[in-house]
């Protein structure tokens, strides 16, 4: 879907198409270097990331096994509840292997410092975050990001897998929202 499509909805694009798979090439380039001769698992944090995984994963430039977990940290909302729970567990075993995390943004660090120590505890070689937007003024846990497409400010963004309420993760680019979106 096209911004054209939300004419109305969308304040500012910050981010086309474009410039998102540019960034996530430049990224895949880093990614094959760090792991070059290992066995890499690149996991899915559903459903925000499939868009990113799809993009990253096309960008790399050696075999990958691709996993998904869900977790749910949001209500239907714009605020983080700091809980929790796996939805969707991996299928594969980690046991000895290298695991990138996968997720479209960080904003409280909440979902992606719990989700790096629970799969620290399965025993992997080791486990790595790359996120393509990180919010650095609302971090509420420290978390160590390997890779980061781009810092932005503190704002609800969406576009390219995130959501409000369900709603525009189909959007080509990432924006932010309209106020009256949200009344
Ligand atoms: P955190 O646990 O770091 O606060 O965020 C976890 C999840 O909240 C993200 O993976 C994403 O699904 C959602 N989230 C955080 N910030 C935003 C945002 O600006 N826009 C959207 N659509 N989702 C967000
Ligand atoms: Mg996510
Ligand atoms: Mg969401």
């Amino acid at each position: 879907m096209d911004a054209g499509a939300v004419e109305g909805d969308l304040v500012e694009v910050l981010f086309t198409e474009k410039q998102i798979v540019d960034r996530l090439a430049e990224l895949a380039a880093e990614v094959d270097r760090d792991y070059e001769g290992k066995d890499l698992v690149i996991v899915g944090v559903l459903r925000g990331a499939v868009m990113v995984m799809a993009d990253l994963a096309r960008a790399l430039d050696r075999h990958v096994e691709m996993d998904w977990m869900a977790v749910s940290s949001y209500g239907s909302g714009t605020k983080s509840s700091g809980v929790v729970r796996i939805l969707k567990d991996l299928d594969s075993d980690i046991s000895g292997r290298h695991v990138l995390i996968v997720d479209e943004i960080i904003d409280t660090g909440l979902t992606l410092s719990w989700l790096t120590s629970n799969l620290s505890s399965r025993g992997p070689a080791s486990v790595e975050i790359l996120t393509l937007l990180r919010k650095p003024e609302a971090l509420q846990m420290p978390v160590d990001v390997k890779y980061v497409g781009w810092d932005i400010p503190n704002e609800f963004v969406v576009g390219y897998g995130l959501d409000y309420r369900e709603r525009y993760r189909n959007l080509r680019d990432i924006g932010t929202l309209a106020p009256h979106v949200y009344s």
